[in-house]
């Protein structure tokens, strides 16, 4: 089990009560459960998102550049990432969780920095209520060691 530090175990635990939040008001709508994404700023600040689904698949969003687009509007370009939760829906519990996928990865490098925290929640639902029983935690480094820098010739 990882330890967390005191923002990450804030950031989880805000993020547990928005999937609560929004998956009852998907359900409401008959929506399905889906992937959400939260993004802590350097300055504390946490925002939200969920991955964005068009019938183009090169239209679609992650929820975690969602996420980052948001803090980008509040904060403006000078805002870090410091945290970002990923959350999915699973039916039972996975060995591996669902990990930023690659463009993710190098945004969330890009925002934020080598130590970057990445937590990824599995959430269940379960009679109409949702647990999370795995959690784990990566840094952006271990996922994206050599990030992408564009070159700029002389
Ligand atoms: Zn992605």
């Amino acid at each position: 089990m990882a330890t967390f530090t005191s923002d990450e175990k804030k950031i989880i635990e805000y993020a547990k009560k928005a999937i609560v939040k929004y998956n009852k008001l998907r359900k409401a709508n008959l929506g399905i459960d889906t992937l959400y994404a939260f993004v802590m700023s350097d300055g504390g600040k946490i925002y939200d998102g969920a991955c964005f689904e068009t019938n183009i698949s090169h239209s679609n969003i992650c929820a975690e550049r969602h996420a980052i687009a948001n803090m980008i509007l509040k904060e403006t370009y000078k805002a870090k990432v410091k945290i970002v939760v990923v959350a999915d829906p699973v039916p039972d519990i996975q060995k591996h969780s669902t990990l930023p996928c690659g463009t993710c990865r190098h945004v969330i490098r890009e925002f934020g920095g080598p130590d970057t925290t990445i937590i990824c929640i599995q959430y269940i639902q379960r009679k109409g209520d949702w647990i999370f029983p795995k959690i784990e935690k990566h840094k952006i480094k271990e996922l994206y060691p050599q990030p992408y820098t564009p070159v700029k010739w002389d």
